[in-house]
């Protein structure tokens, strides 16, 4: 089964990479994927899922939770302001915090509830217009004001151009994080998790290569 052999090569990528054994958690990215599979993944053991429509997540996960004890849910898609409330309450991480406005939100909500999602700010490593994502040289900043609204700062994430080489990307993430004493990495889908593992991701967000093509 593909998740099987997905979790084989992550486990000797991170051996490559002199990282600990289960050092890097794979998100299975189930977006738009057809119920049967994304259950069969659940039966065979797996948790740790990612979601990229706070709408959709919705509909399909508490039930799943019910039925399959521990789920860990990741928000890996845009969060507008208007969903930040169902989100914080139905995702354990969101890895798209891109902006000052979605920041401020999510303090208020987090101090109403007592409780905070892990959060990881998404970076626009290739400065791309059409892209979500904090910009390289706002970067510093936007952590110090994140940590000053209170916020648990995880990490950094990114979707590399399309068109280019992921690894630079990968590895300039690594730098912005170690620089801002940052621990967590969300890096690395289908096409290129190995390489995010080598240059030091701690989560690797993998959809069609265990799904299958979605629908
Ligand atoms: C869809 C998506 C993924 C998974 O992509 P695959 O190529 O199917 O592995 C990972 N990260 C983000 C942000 C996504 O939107």
């Amino acid at each position: 089964m593909a998740l099987a052999e997905i979790t084989t090569r992550l486990r000797a990528a991170e051996v490559r990479a002199g990282r600990a054994p289960g050092a890097v958690t794979l998100i299975a990215v189930s977006k738009l994927q057809p119920a049967a599979r994304v259950q069969a993944v659940l039966r065979e053991g797996h948790r740790v899922f990612g979601e990229n429509y706070v709408q959709e997540a919705a509909g399909k996960w508490p039930a799943w939770r019910a039925e399959f004890p521990g789920v860990k849910l990741h928000l890996i898609g845009p969060l507008q302001s208007n969903k930040a409330k169902v989100a914080v309450e139905l995702f354990d991480a969101i890895h798209t915090l891109d902006r000052p406005s979605l920041a401020e939100r999510l303090a208020r909500l987090a101090q109403a509830r007592g409780a905070c999602p892990e959060l990881f700010v998404q970076v626009n490593t290739g400065a791309e217009p059409q892209k979500a994502g904090v910009l390289p040289a706002d970067l510093d900043r936007f952590v110090a004001d994140c940590r000053a609204l209170g916020l648990p700062l995880a990490g950094l994430m990114c979707i590399p151009p399309e068109a280019e080489a992921a690894a630079p990307h990968f590895a300039m993430l690594a730098n912005m994080a170690a620089r801002n004493g940052l621990r967590g990495l969300s890096m690395g889908m289908s096409s290129d998790f190995e390489a995010a593992v080598a240059a030091g991701a701690t989560h690797v967000r993998v959809g069609s290569a265990i799904f299958g093509p979605r629908v």
